[in-house]
């Protein structure tokens, strides 16, 4: 086990936002990136998104953000 510095993780918030996530993600945050501000910011080169909603961010892994059939926001086709 290797223990790192960490300053903060993000992890994935899950498709809707109220469930686990699938793949239980969080951020690879280099190493310098200390504050969310920055882990996200790691996030976006390897594909994570953020989602707003009311009172609270969700952040969401590459794989959630496909995975849109269960978002709330999202209308049925
Ligand atoms: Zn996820």
């Amino acid at each position: 086990m290797t223990v790192r510095p960490i300053g903060v993780e993000v992890a994935c918030d899950g498709p809707t936002g109220r469930d686990d996530c699938p793949n239980s993600a969080a951020i690879p945050a280099a190493i310098t990136s200390l504050t969310a501000r920055q882990v996200r910011a790691d996030g976006r080169a390897d594909g994570w998104t953020t989602r707003r909603t009311p009172g609270r961010l969700l952040d969401l892994c590459p794989n959630c953000r496909h995975a849109r059939t269960r978002a709330p926001e999202e209308p049925t086709r």
